[in-house]
């Protein structure tokens, strides 16, 4: 799960990380009562969205005084920011976090990630901070040095001090440098988190080492442990659909094709995407009804699918496994009863009961286009769609 750098920030504090100060605001007044509270010289008002790159897309500017950050904040709130993470229709400001400015002498990049093919987290640091690290990965692969993490033992000290003596930090900016790599490991675990990416981390001009901007991603599959971070989640940052689906148990994931699909089981519905691509077309979504499917899911499923204006043809490819046929069957009927169908639908139901299913589709006196073959079903969705 994404969340804002606001949060993330609250997340890091928590583990004493060093962080910016600075609070979130809801309306342009609360900007101007944060800016006055924090009492400092110049500010700096941040739009939150849940996309990086915002600097560039004119989310980020400094501020002189509480009124400025105010005027600024006014103009921020409701503005399309686009940027580079964005895509071109950009994301709605509804919050912005209005912090202290520092004085920055260097800024470092310091993230955390799992590495799937050691099976363990990489600490990743790199001198070229602010900066997109991409391109530092793409064009000076050097630059990043990594410290792959020994589940059991954790970071160890130095491997901490390795990372903060590659950043070249010296003396008690060394010292620090060190307890903030500790900190962030600290937290990271802690929170069961996904990602954690501080970029920039800075070295301010009186000598502290301070978290400017920071990105936490949480593990979905971890957040039943962490009510209070499960509530962090900004429905406002999520593709509609996608937050719909969550509430039925659907695993659904909107894409930009035109080829609704509704599979059951993942590693099916991996398959049927591929297919759609080898017979010509695109997925305009992901889309697992589960095992356990009945007609209340399919018919959820199929009413989300088709809510997607994207969507010129549907493909439901069951296999009846555990699932039964005749429950999506009626699962199918009932969701076409309901809303007016436009697009072909092409049905390939095999398995359990499949027959009966056959029967059930037969007598709803619907049109569907019926396939056995798996090539076949997506051949046959796809030519329907270039008609
Ligand atoms: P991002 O563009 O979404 O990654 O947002 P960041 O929080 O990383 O800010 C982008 C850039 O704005 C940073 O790399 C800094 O150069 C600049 N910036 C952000 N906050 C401050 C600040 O407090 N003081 C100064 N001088 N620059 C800042
Ligand atoms: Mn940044």
């Amino acid at each position: 799960m994404n969340i804002h750098e606001y949060q993330s920030k609250d997340i890091l504090r928590k583990y004493n990380v060093a962080v910016q100060r600075g609070r979130v605001a809801f309306t342009p007044d609360e900007a101007y009562k944060i800016a006055q509270e924090l009492g400092s010289r110049e500010f700096v008002v941040k739009a939150q969205i849940h996309a990086g790159g915002r600097g560039k897309g004119g989310g980020v500017k400094l501020a002189q005084s509480p009124e400025e950050a105010k005027a600024i904040a006014e103009k921020m709130f409701g503005m399309r920011l686009v940027t580079p993470q964005t895509g071109a229709e950009g994301k709605i400001v509804r919050r912005v976090l209005i912090a202290e400015a520092l004085d920055i002498q260097q800024e470092l990049y310091v993230g955390i990630v799992l590495d799937r093919s050691t099976s363990r987290l990489v600490f990743m640091a790199s001198t070229e901070g602010g900066v997109e690290i991409e391109k530092v990965a793409a064009e000076m692969p050097e630059k990043i040095l990594k410290e792959y993490i020994d589940p059991v033992v954790g970071l160890a000290g130095y491997q901490a001090r390795r990372l903060a003596f590659g950043l070249k930090l010296e003396g008690d900016i060394f010292k620090k440098g060190v307890a903030f790599m500790q900190a962030l490991y600290k937290a990271y675990i802690s929170s069961d988190a996904s990602l954690a990416e501080i970029n920039p981390l800075v070295v301010t001009k009186s000598g502290d080492v301070i978290v400017l901007d920071a990105k936490i991603n949480l593990d979905e599959n971890a957040l039943y442990r962490h009510p209070d971070l499960a509530a962090l989640r900004d429905p406002d940052e999520e593709e509609p659909l996608e937050v719909e689906a969550s509430k039925y148990n659907l695993n659904y994931i909107k894409l930009d094709g035109s080829v609704g699909c509704m599979v059951n089981g993942a590693g099916l519905a991996m398959a049927t995407m591929d297919l759609i691509k080898l017979a010509g077309s695109s997925p305009a979504n992901f889309l697992d009804v589960g095992g356990v499917a009945n007609a209340e899911t399919v018919k959820n499923g199929f009413l989300i699918l088709m809510s997607d204006p994207n969507v010129k043809a549907v493909l439901v490819n069951i296999f009846g496994g555990i699932v039964r046929c005749d429950r999506v069957a009626t699962g199918i009927k009932e969701a076409l009863s309901q809303i007016e169908v436009t697009v072909p639908v092409v049905v390939r139901l095999q398995g359990n009961n499949a027959d009966i299913a056959a029967q059930i589709l037969k007598e709803s006196g619907l049109s569907f286009i019926v396939a056995t073959d798996f090539k076949e079903c997506a051949d046959k969705v796809v030519s329907a769609l270039k008609q």
